[in-house]
């Protein structure tokens, strides 16, 4: 009765009809169970790929080692996977082949924790082996089997697991005590996961639900202290360092996170929390292999805030000066940054709301927004280019920021011979 399900349904049924069982599997099932909004379905069957691949018209071949077909219907894909158990583990990593089995069954105790390995018929009944559906209903994260052997097998699960107790779990315990303590136990395995995958964890972690709860269980399990490149971990985050206590205590009293839409900014505050320099900050999202766009971004909002409570210029020439070094789109995420984190704040509301009513009057933040431009300058003095022509521009544009000269070529034309005349070093 979910219309991500109903728009699916087709493909499972199309599937059952050639003689293959089919049913939804993984997430989508959870979802669709918790009431949450369903990203993506994923089928589970007996066919094999290449009996996949034949009974559909559009079909990529995805994974097709790990028994994978991803089928296009209705504008939609579907990651279609033959039932599987996996053969063994390499190194706590997932194995790149798999023996293929006929039983659903088999399939559901491979995967990682209860309310995961849930999967639904086409008729809407759920097969649930592990009781997941009560799992769920009282939010308790629960491997599947014996946990110890679950996170030998893959050591990402526990941060997965992490993030699920954050995300669906309820109470002050929603790691079942099982679990918990064998994720203990195998914290040492985290070193085996790239932190490539390390770093797609946090950041769903990060973006998701209840992000500082989620964080506050990453602490407590001093899971981090044992990811592999060590040095590029703040200390803070990954064991019982001195500072730790009080980033926990953002996270827990002043809900550091769960305030601000976005992950930029959330790892920003997560940096700032955690006493990070812009440098350091960079370090770090490199090392877990964030694009280029995402480090800038979030390292930017770190340099932002240092910068401005490091200095000492009126605050509206500050702004104007750092909105200009870093664009609008960084200065807004500041204010909003600024306003949601309390105790990171470096402004009261008043201030704050003072700063957003002159970045929204900002004629011009960078040269190309400059109403006059280099050959004008250069017109109007009389000389050819050189260092003083940029110096020059930038003086218009931080002048044009902070309010005090209006972005018209008159104005700035006027203002530039002034700024010649008093400072006399154009030539
Ligand atoms: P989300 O999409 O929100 O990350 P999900 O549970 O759908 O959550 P996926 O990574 O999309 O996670 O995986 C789909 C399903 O595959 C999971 O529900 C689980 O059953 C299984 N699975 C994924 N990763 C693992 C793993 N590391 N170990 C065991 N099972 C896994
Ligand atoms: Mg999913």
């Amino acid at each position: 009765d979910h219309p991500a399900l109903r728009a699916a349904l087709p493909v499972l049924l199309t599937l059952e009809a050639a003689g293959f069982e089919a049913v939804f599997v993984g997430g989508c099932v959870r979802d669709v169970l918790a009431r949450r909004p369903v990203t993506d379905v994923d089928i589970a069957t007996a066919a094999r790929p290449e009996q996949v691949q034949r009974l559909f018209a559009r079909t990529v071949p995805t994974g097709l080692q790990h028994g994978t077909v991803t089928v296009l219907h209705e504008g939609a894909s579907y990651e279609v996977t033959t039932f599987r158990a996996e053969r063994e583990y390499e190194r706590h990593r997932r194995p790149a082949d798999v023996v293929y089995i006929d039983v659903l069954e088999r399939d559901l105790c491979r995967r990682d924790f209860t309310i995961n390995a849930m999967a639904m018929r086409a008729d809407g009944s759920v097969v649930d082996p592990f009781r997941g559906q009560s799992d769920l209903a009282s939010g308790v994260i629960r491997a599947v089997g014996i946990a110890r052997e679950r996170f030998t097998e893959d050591a990402l699960r526990m941060l997965r697991g992490l993030r699920f107790a954050a995300q669906y779990g309820a109470g002050p315990r929603p790691i079942h005590p099982d679990t918990w303590r064998a994720l203990l136990e195998c914290r040492m395995l985290l070193r085996h996961i790239a932190l490539e995958r390390v770093g797609t964890e946090l950041d769903k972690m990060t973006a998701g639900r209840r992000p500082d709860a989620a964080w506050r269980m990453v602490l407590h399990s001093e899971l981090l202290a044992h990811a592999a490149e060590p040095n590029a971990w703040p200390e803070q985050l990954h064991c019982a360092a001195s500072g730790r206590e009080r980033v926990l205590d953002l996270l827990g009293e002043h809900e550091l996170l769960g305030g601000l839409a976005g992950a930029d900014s959330r790892w920003a505050a997560l940096s700032l929390a955690s006493g990070l320099d812009a440098r350091q900050a960079r370090a770090w999202f490199r090392a877990l292999r964030y694009s280029g766009a995402r480090i800038r971004a979030r390292s930017d909002l770190v340099a932002f805030h240092l910068d401005w409570i490091g200095s000492r210029e009126p605050v509206e020439a500050r702004w104007a000066e750092q909105t200009v070094r870093y664009g609008r789109a960084t200065a807004a995420a500041w204010l909003a940054l600024a306003r949601a984190c309390e105790p990171l704040a470096p402004a009261g509301p008043d201030e704050l709301e003072a700063l957003q009513t002159q970045l929204a009057h900002m004629p011009a933040v960078s040269l190309d927004e400059l109403a006059v431009d280099g050959r004008d300058l250069m017109r109007l003095h009389g000389h050819k280019g050189g260092p003083w022509l940029q110096r020059q521009l930038h003086a218009l544009l931080l002048a044009v920021a902070s309010g005090s000269v209006r972005n018209t070529a008159e104005a700035l034309l006027r203002h530039a011979s002034e700024l010649d005349e008093r400072e006399g070093e154009t030539t």
